[in-house]
C-alpha cells in the first residue's frame, strides 16, 4: 500500500477543487489534490460557462433576492448572504489568476474570441491548471478516493486507489471534499459520466448527515435524437431559436412561463423542464434553430453544434430535458466547515445555498466563494491544532494495518458475479430516471423501492475480477444508495416545490413542509428526519 502524509488534501479538482487548494497553498502548508483524473478533466465545471454575481446592473440585494426566490424557502440564508457578499471578490481573484471574466446580465463570462466553439469550463480550468501546477501544491491524478478516515470523530485522511489498482492511505490533518454532484447516476443526464455522487457517500459513511438530495434540477433543453449524446443546448439563445411541438405549435408559449427563453433559463428551469417532460409524454419536442441567421452559426454557442455532422441547421431536432444538477448535500457554514473537525466541503457537493431549485450562474460562484472559504478555513485549522489532537492509540502502523485489511477486503475475489457490472449501472440509471425523475408519484417510488431491492442484491454479489470491476463495483453501490435515499426521501415529501414535483401533491405546501430533508446512514440503511428550514426575513 502507498502511503502519503500532508497537511491538507482536497479531494476533486473541478473548480471548487483548484480555488480551495490555490488558496490553501498560500498558507505554505503542504496541500494535495487528487481527482480520478488529470486536473479538471472529467468535472462538471468543464462543461460551466457563466458567473452569477454582482456587477454594476445587479446588487447584492438582487443576487440574494433571485437565489431566494428560485429556492423557495428552502435555502439557507447564511450561506445566500455570503455568496452575494463575496462572489464580486471571487471573481476578482480569478482574474488576478489569469481567467479574463467580463459583465454579463446578471454576472460574468470567459472574455473570448465568438469563433472559438471550445467550452468556456475547457478554457478557465485551462489557465487555472497551470496556476495550479506552478504553485506548490503536489497534484495526484488518477487516484479515486474509497473512504474518508474519521478516527475519534475528527479527519485524519482518506484511503483510495489508483486506477492502476495500487491502494493508497493518505494521512491529511484537514480534507476538503469537492467532489461535485451526482447527475451521472439517471439514464438521462448532460453530466460528467463519472460525476456520480461519490462525495456524498463519503460524507454518509463518515457519519455526516446529507440534506435535501431529493431536490434535483433538470435542464430543459438537452439533445435527444437516438445518436447523439446527451448534449446540453447552451444559452444565449438566439432570438430565431423556437421549441416546438409534433405539429410544430409554438410550446414556450403554452408553457406559462414568463419571458423569453435566456431569461427562463436563469430562474424557470424547474417550471419548463417539468411542463416540456410532461408534454413529451404526448407529442416529441423539437427544438427549431432553421430560422437562425447564418453569421449567429460562426459563433459561440452555435459554433459547438456546427462541428456536428447532425443538420442542425437545416430541420428541428428532438430535445428532452435531462438531470443537470443536485441541489443537496453536504451541510457547511459560511467558511465551508462541516460536522466533523478538519472535514471540510465545497461546490456541488456541498448542501444549502439554492434550495429547491437552483438559479442559473450560482454554482460556479458557489465553486468559487466556497472553494476559497475551504482553502482559507483549512489552512487555519492545521494552524491551530498541529498535531497535538493525534490520539495516542492512532500509530502509524496501527492506522496502516487498519486500511491494509480494507484494501483487501475491497479486492477479494471470490465467485458469484452473475451480472455485468456495466449492465448493472444502466439498470440502475434506467431506474432512477424513470422513478426519480421529473416527476415523482407516491405508487411508482414504492415500486422504484422494490425493484431497487433486487438490484442490490445483483450488486453485492459483484465481486472485483479486474482492476476495472473494483472502481465499478463501488460506482455499483454508491449509485444504488443514492438511489435509495431519493426514493425514500421522494416518498416522504408530500407537496412540489421548486426542481421537485409529486404528480399526487402537485402543490408547494408551505404550512408542512417548509422543511430540510436530512438522511444519515445507520448500520447502512437511511434514515431520513426533516428539520424547519431557516427562516424567511
Ligand atoms: C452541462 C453543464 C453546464 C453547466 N453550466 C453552468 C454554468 O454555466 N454556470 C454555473 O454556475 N453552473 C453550471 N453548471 C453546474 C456547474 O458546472 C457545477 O455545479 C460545478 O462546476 C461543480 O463544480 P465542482 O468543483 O463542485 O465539481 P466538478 O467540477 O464536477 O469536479 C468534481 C471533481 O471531483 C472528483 N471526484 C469525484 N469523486 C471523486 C473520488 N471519489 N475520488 C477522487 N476524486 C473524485 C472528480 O474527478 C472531479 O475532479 C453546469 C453543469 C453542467 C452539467
Amino acid at each position: 500500500m502507498e502511503e502519503l502524509t500532508t497537511d491538507i488534501l482536497v479531494i476533486g479538482s473541478g473548480l471548487a477543487g483548484i480555488l480551495s487548494a490555490l488558496e490553501a497553498e498560500r498558507s505554505g502548508l503542504h496541500v494535495l489534490v487528487l481527482g480520478k483524473f488529470a486536473i479538471g478533466m472529467g468535472t462538471n465545471t468543464s462543461l460551466a460557462s457563466t458567473f452569477t454575481a454582482v456587477n454594476p446592473r445587479f446588487s447584492k440585494q438582487d443576487h440574494v433576492r433571485v437565489t431566494l426566490e428560485t429556492g423557495r424557502g428552502l435555502n439557507q440564508r447564511s450561506l445566500v448572504t455570503t455568496l452575494a457578499e463575496n462572489g464580486f471578490e471571487a471573481i476578482e481573484t480569478l482574474r488576478r489568476y489569469g481567467v479574463p471574466l467580463v459583465e454579463t446580465g446578471r454576472g460574468y463570462v470567459l472574455d473570448r474570441p465568438e469563433t472559438i466553439s471550445q467550452l468556456a469550463g475547457v478554457l478557465f480550468l485551462r489557465i487555472l491548471r497551470e496556476r495550479l501546477e506552478g504553485g506548490s501544491a503536489r497534484i495526484l491524478p488518477g487516484l479515486t478516493i474509497f473512504d474518508l478516515i474519521v478516527e475519534d470523530g475528527k479527519i485524519r485522511g482518506a484511503f483510495g486507489f489508483h486506477r492502476d489498482g495500487r491502494p493508497y492511505l493518505i494521512r491529511s490533518k484537514a480534507v476538503i471534499l469537492a467532489t461535485g454532484g451526482a447527475g451521472a447516476i439517471y439514464r438521462r443526464n448532460d453530466n460528467q459520466r463519472s460525476i456520480l455522487g461519490d462525495g456524498y457517500v463519503l460524507a454518509l459513511k463518515a457519519g455526516l448527515p446529507l440534506y435535501d438530495l431529493e431536490f434535483v434540477q433538470c435542464y430543459p433543453f438537452v439533445l435527444a435524437e437516438p445518436r447523439l449524446s446527451t448534449f446540453i443546448l447552451y444559452p444565449p439563445y438566439s432570438n430565431e431559436a423556437r421549441l416546438l411541438n409534433e405539429q410544430g405549435e409554438g410550446l414556450l408559449e403554452a408553457s406559462g412561463v414568463q419571458g423569453n427563453m435566456n431569461q427562463v433559463i436563469l430562474n424557470q428551469r424547474d417550471r419548463l423542464s417539468l411542463f416540456l417532460y410532461e408534454a413529451s409524454q404526448k407529442s416529441d419536442i423539437f427544438f427549431d434553430l432553421t430560422r437562425v441567421p447564418d453569421g449567429d452559426w460562426e459563433r459561440y454557442p452555435l459554433n459547438v453544434l456546427k462541428k456536428s455532422k447532425f443538420p442542425f441547421r437545416e430541420r428541428p431536432f428532438l430535445i428532452l430535458p435531462a438531470v443537470h444538477f443536485f441541489m443537496g448535500g453536504v451541510e457547511i457554514d459560511v467558511e465551508g466547515k462541516t460536522a466533523v473537525p478538519g472535514l471540510f466541503a465545497a461546490g456541488e457537493v456541498a448542501w444549502g445555498v439554492h434550495g429547491a431549485n437552483r438559479h442559473g450562474g450560482n454554482a460556479l460562484t458557489e465553486c468559487a466563494v466556497f472553494g476559497m472559504a475551504a482553502g482559507r478555513s483549512a489552512a487555519e485549522h492545521v494552524r491551530s491544532t498541529g498535531e497535538a489532537q493525534i490520539p495516542s492509540d492512532l500509530s502509524p502502523e496501527t492506522l496502516r494495518q487498519k486500511w491494509e485489511r480494507k484494501a483487501n477486503r475491497y479486492l477479494k475475489k471470490r465467485r458469484g458475479a452473475f451480472d455485468h457490472p456495466q449492465d448493472l449501472l444502466k439498470d440502475l440509471k434506467h431506474l432512477a430516471w424513470k422513478y426519480i425523475g421529473p416527476v415523482r408519484e407516491e405508487g411508482p417510488l414504492k415500486e422504484g423501492l422494490e425493484l431497487l431491492a433486487s438490484l442490490e442484491t445483483r450488486v453485492e454479489r459483484i465481486y472485483p475480477a479486474t482492476v476495472g470491476d473494483l472502481f465499478r463495483k463501488k460506482d455499483l453501490e454508491n449509485v444504488s444508495l443514492l438511489i435509495k435515499a431519493i426514493l425514500k426521501g421522494s416518498l416522504l415529501r408530500t407537496e412540489s416545490r421548486g426542481a421537485f414535483c409529486r404528480k399526487d401533491f402537485r402543490n408547494q405546501d408551505d404550512q408542512n413542509w417548509l422543511k430540510n430533508t436530512c438522511y444519515r446512514l445507520k448500520k447502512m440503511e437511511i434514515e431520513i428526519t426533516h428539520r424547519p428550514a431557516s427562516p424567511s426575513p
